[in-house]
């Protein structure tokens, strides 16, 4: 994508949102929405990578274009030129850094004496972020994964599914669908109640006039009535290196943007600053800006990952395709087996068009092969955290991170309990691809860390925002994202943390109403 040249950045805002993913674009839409008379900047330190800004590369029908944007995405370590541009390949390795296309690794991702560290720790650098490249599995949270001090977080949730296009139905009738839910049903569902039964994944997919389905990203949240504000603005190749605060540091004054292709920084005024840079871009850049309260970085939970993949046994006939044809692509028919109490975990069933290892016998009926992912939700702990080095930097110049992080004895068991399920689900669909158990992906493969700038009920250092999302203490200063999110999740995080950064967004709209 060509790049565009810069008049130069704004004097003064009223909103710099930092980071374009889908936490980031919730707070431009919402503001869009209800508070239009706010002038707002989204500062993304990645490249323009599609258009609309923001659109996933799933949808790039190009494979060499998709591949760029993919590499382009890959901040300072990209993947070789070569690499294959579906994310679902190689997905059933053991390689301890398993760097998905759109991602690139922390460095120091195993780093931390005695602890299993995260090796497998990503993040993508792009307009739209993770966002551009993820899944799209969208499941409410349940149970203990609900934020229970958040009494509008139902209207939160109705709100994000809206603003990222979910739907339970896109994927529902692709061949063999029913099929495999039914199958997981009789295997799972006796001791569950009843919306927490196995059922159809809501996806932040839909499809489009000529039948194609298309991914929903960060372009979607944004939606026409962003990108038609006159007072939005988009920098990308713009990082953020610092929030600027009042010199009692209470309350915000603004942002200091590096231009990444000239290296000129600039001063931004703003009266709130929303920083959604990722779970472990956030509280560094508060690191960086000396706000750093006792729980920053500190909670880090990423959801400990099994995967497993069969071959479905007992085809039934398949009925004639519904009209539009719905085809099978390398993620479609997504079955969800919803976390609860008594199961800690949640399963995430993908029909795949190709298997995730070489078969002999490749004549496969497109849907038959299933591959089974299952999420723990980790136990929290203080001591998993970010430690950030004020004598380092990394390659941005920000300070470096190391990841302290240990699996608990609680959380080898909750393993130990999803790997029996997933063995049952498995047990019920088919026969495994081969005779390897379960895999337990590295610490970080998930790409789901949670908790590092958690929301609290009160300021008792064990959180580092409000229920608003603003951080506390700090007049102006939100955060965005999965790091917000407090609870221990098993389920794909980013509705809830687009729900939250709706939350947010709507009290910045009462307020200057
Ligand atoms: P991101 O999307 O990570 O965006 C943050 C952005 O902030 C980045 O573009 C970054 O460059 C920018 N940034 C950071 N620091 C700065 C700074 N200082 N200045 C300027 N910009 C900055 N989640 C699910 O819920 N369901 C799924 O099915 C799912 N599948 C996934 C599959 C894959 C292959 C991947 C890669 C991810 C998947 N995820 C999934 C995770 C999901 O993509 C993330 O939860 C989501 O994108 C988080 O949104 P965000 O806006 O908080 O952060």
């Amino acid at each position: 994508m060509p790049r565009s040249p810069r008049a130069g950045f704004p004097a003064d805002v009223d909103v710099a949102i930092v980071g374009s993913g889908p936490a980031g674009a919730a707070y431009a839409r919402v503001l869009s929405e209800r508070a239009p008379q706010l002038r707002l900047a989204v500062f993304e330190a990645g490249p323009l990578i599609s258009d609309p800004p923001g659109t996933h590369v799933k949808n790039i029908a190009d494979t060499a274009r998709r591949a760029r944007a993919q590499r382009d995405s890959e901040g300072p370590r990209p993947l070789v030129e070569a690499a294959s541009t579906d994310t679902m390949d190689d997905y059933a390795t053991d390689r301890a850094r398993l760097q998905r296309p759109g991602t690139f690794l922390l460095p120091n991702g195993p780093q931390g004496d005695g602890d299993t560290g995260m090796p497998a720790a990503a993040m993508s650098s792009n307009v739209g972020g993770m966002g551009a490249h993820w899944t799209g599995a969208c499941p409410r949270p349940g149970d203990a994964e609900v934020i229970g001090f958040l009494p509008e977080l139902g209207a939160w949730l109705d709100e994000a599914e809206r603003l990222l296009d979910v739907s339970a139905e896109v994927l529902a009738d692709a061949p063999f669908a029913d099929e495999v839910r039914k199958r997981l049903s009789v295997a799972l569902d006796h001791d569950r109640a009843g919306d927490r039964q196995v059922q159809a994944m809501p996806m932040a997919v839909r499809r489009a006039a000529d039948g194609r389905l298309l991914w929903c990203g960060a372009d979607t949240v944004f939606g026409d009535v962003t990108r038609d504000n006159p007072r939005f603005e988009l920098f990308s190749e713009a990082l953020v290196t610092r929030v600027v605060l009042e010199e009692d540091g209470q309350c915000v004054r603004g942002v200091r943007v590096r231009d990444l292709r000239t290296g000129t920084e600039h001063e931004v005024a703003a009266r709130y600053v929303v920083v959604a840079g990722d779970s472990l871009r956030t509280p560094q850049l508060l690191h960086a800006s000396g706000v750093r309260p006792a729980a920053l970085g500190r909670h880090l939970n990423d959801q400990p990952q099994l995967v497993y993949a069969v071959r479905m046994r007992d085809l039934p006939d398949l009925p004639p395709a519904a009209g539009g044809g719905v085809g099978v692509s390398a993620s479609s028919g997504v079955a969800w087996v919803p976390y609860t109490d008594a199961h800690p975990y949640h399963g995430q069933v993908m029909q795949l068009d190709a298997s995730p290892v070489p078969l002999e016998d490749d004549d496969l009926a497109p849907g038959s092969v299933v591959g089974l992912g299952w999420f723990c939700a980790k136990e929290l702990r203080a001591e998993d955290r970010i430690a950030f080095r004020d004598d380092e930097m990394d390659g941005y110049g920000m300070p470096a991170m190391e990841l302290h992080y240990r699996l608990t004895e609680t959380d080898l068991a909750a393993i130990d309990g999803a790997r029996t399920e997933i063995l049952r689900a498995a047990e019920a669909l088919g026969e495994p691809l081969d005779d390897t158990p379960p895999l337990l992906f590295p610490a970080g493969a998930s790409l789901h860390y949670q908790g590092t700038v958690r929301m609290g009920d009160i300021d008792d250092g064990a959180s580092v925002c409000d229920p608003n999302s603003q951080v506390w203490g700090v007049r102006g200063l939100f955060v965005a994202g999965n790091g917000v999110i407090p609870t221990a999740t098993a389920c794909n995080p980013t509705l809830t943390s687009v729900a939250l950064a709706v939350g947010g967004a709507r009290g910045i709209a009462a307020a200057e109403s």
